[in-house]
């Protein structure tokens, strides 16, 4: 058992806490490593994400498939600079029964081979494009680095992978865009901030023409990646030498793009929206959206009042498709409720005693403020409807407020050493553009390159920190997971 861990000062124990304290994801006792368990709470939690991802992708004409898991070895090899960039982190399965196999089959890393093969098949003409497909599946990874619950896993059993097809380099610019909107908006429902880089082309995706990524400082001043686009180019397609017929009747090979979300997601919304006292989930994907506490009551009548009135508030409630939930455990005291299932982050609960009762109102405790206010049940509907709104606008303000606060524009090496070393964030330095300084200040910050600001900045008068040369744009750094 976790202790109760402060969120603000010991981030990654909190983190440890809350997925076992609130049930949630169960991580370490599996006996394979870097594998977790959701827990139906977690699950709750997940799917609703999933929920909001597919109506965000399914809205902009993406189509959802299911490939195999195996990936037989010639295929993943074919691209040459994808497969350097995931060969040593690739399970293979040798055998079937007793027998070696003739090819290796991968466990899926990700599917940009897979799927391009079989879009060969598929894609004939420029009048079926562009297309958009995407799958939400496990994949499996060898980290060799510590693993991490939900964060860093050698199975990752969320990984939403969506891969288009264009007839024009400007198409797939524009898919680019459009990923990136969609992305803006699966994380504002969640009310998760981000901020956008392009990836130094030295950690781009591998096989990748660029790619742009999301990122978000956790609560110990690291950042996460949550999310990524890649323009693909047409080193898939030219691999696999997949053509199709253009407007103009020539053959060419099509442009391609790919972007990816993982568990990631759910471990943000826990992590960014939490406090000493547990998670605050937003009302939206609350599996749980308000609990209704029982006050014990006196007297006999007192009692039977209360429990008529608990059953009238929760059918109301229920006939309203809120999701609610009355706990009346008869041995556990109510201050022990209130801390169990602020911990699990509900957003609101009700207090039902006799006072209550007998005047036809409940008190309502909303999670975020821990403000309490009394309501006539009449119109307890409309009123938590309201809260609902205020409780998300308020997590996703104070969300931003805290990333921005996290985010340091400097021109001294000095200032961002200490900021980053502090753990307090990110820091944009100004660059020239050049890798060599790049990978300079890297060293010297011992931390991790997020890229430049994406749209593209200009940094106007700066100058290069390590060659002294004009700045043509601002880079980020970071401690990273
Ligand atoms: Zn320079």
């Amino acid at each position: 058992m976790v202790s109760r861990e402060r969120w603000s000062s010991n981030f990654p124990r909190w983190f440890d806490w809350i997925l076992e304290e609130a049930e949630i994801y169960d991580y370490g006792r599996y006996p394979v490593k870097g594998m977790g368990i959701w827990r139906p709470y977690g699950f709750q939690i997940r799917r609703r994400i999933i929920d909001i991802i597919r109506e965000v992708l399914d809205g902009r004409g993406h189509e959802e498939v299911l490939f195999p898991l195996l990936i037989p070895e010639t295929l993943l090899q074919v691209e040459k600079e994808h497969i350097k960039g995931f060969e040593d982190e690739v399970y293979w399965v040798t055998h079937g029964g007793l027998e070696p196999l003739d090819v290796k089959l991968a466990l899926r890393p990700t599917s940009e081979t897979s799927i391009t093969f079989m879009e060969s098949y598929w894609i004939k003409s420029y009048r079926q494009l562009p297309k958009k497909y995407y799958q939400i599946v496990s994949i499996f990874r060898y980290e060799t680095k510590a693993t991490r619950p939900m964060i860093r896993l050698r199975e990752v059993t969320t990984f939403k992978e969506a891969h288009t097809v264009h007839d024009t380099f400007e198409d797939s610019e524009r898919q680019v865009l459009e990923a990136i909107e969609a992305y803006k908006e699966i994380y504002d429902r969640l009310a998760i901030p981000y901020l956008v880089s392009k990836r130094p082309e030295w950690d781009k995706f591998p096989g990748a023409l660029y790619t742009i990524a999301f990122d978000i400082v956790m609560p110990d001043g690291r950042a996460l990646q949550i999310g990524t686009v890649h323009n693909l180019g047409q080193n898939f397609t030219k691999v696999f030498d997949f053509k199709i017929q253009l407007s103009d009747e020539s053959h060419d090979y099509p442009w391609q793009t790919s972007y990816g979300i993982s568990d990631r997601i759910v471990a943000t919304v826990i992590s960014i929206h939490g406090d000493d006292r547990g998670t605050i989930l937003p009302p939206n994907i609350a599996p749980i959206q308000v609990v209704i506490v029982p006050i014990p009551a006196g007297s006999e009548e007192d009692r039977r009042l209360v429990d008529k009135t608990v059953k009238e508030v929760e059918k109301l409630l229920a006939g309203h498709s809120i999701r609610v939930k009355v706990d009346d455990r008869e041995e556990v005291r109510p201050g022990a409720k209130f801390y169990y299932w602020e911990a699990r982050g509900v957003p609101v609960r009700i207090e039902i005693g006799p006072r209550e009762a007998k005047n036809g109102t409940v008190t309502i405790v909303r999670r975020d403020t821990l403000e309490k206010m009394e309501t006539p049940v009449s119109t307890l509907v409309d009123e938590l409807d309201r809260l609902f709104n205020s409780i998300y606008e308020t997590l996703k303000e104070r969300a931003w407020n805290y990333m921005k606060s996290k985010i340091k524009r400097t021109t001294s090496l000095d200032e961002a050493k200490s900021w980053v070393s502090e753990r307090r964030g990110i820091v944009e330095l100004p660059w020239c553009g050049m890798d060599d300084c790049a990978a300079q200040m890297e060293d010297m910050l011992e931390a991790k390159t997020l890229g430049t600001p994406w749209p593209r900045e200009d940094a106007p008068g700066m100058k290069c920190p390590i060659c002294g040369r004009d700045a043509v744009t601002w880079i980020r750094y970071s401690k990273t997971y």
